[in-house]
């Protein structure tokens, strides 16, 4: 599963950020994750909770995470635009293909609460 190498990811991070700020405790982790990432949330909090077992230190680590929808901004008429998937993506204001990736592809830490 894709989602564990990414639970185990974090958790290195989440082990620097905790020594840089001389935590004995993560307690809540927020992280961006784009539509376009790949990555299916819930799997990831599955396997966080999995893995986070081995390491005390994030014993009442919670995550929560923030899904970026996929925004497009288009190179014709230079409007954004929502869009769920890449393949038929086409600009809805002057039905152009021609456009570029303003987020959705996310995949990162915002924001970490620990306890000192
Ligand atoms: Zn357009």
């Amino acid at each position: 599963m894709h989602e564990v190498s990414i639970a185990l990811g974090l958790i290195e991070e989440l082990k620097k950020i905790a020594r840089e700020n001389n935590a004995k405790k993560v307690t809540n982790i927020k992280l961006k994750i784009g539509k376009m990432s790949g990555i299916v949330t819930d799997s990831l909090i599955f396997a966080f909770d999995a893995v986070k077992l081995e390491h005390p230190f994030l014993s009442e680590a919670t995550i929560l995470i923030e899904e970026v929808p996929m925004v497009y901004e288009c190179n014709k008429c230079s409007k954004p635009f929502e869009m769920d998937a890449y393949a038929f993506a086409m600009c809805p204001n002057c039905q152009s293909y021609n456009f570029k990736i303003l987020s959705g592809e996310e995949q990162h830490i915002e924001n970490v609460e620990v306890e000192v």
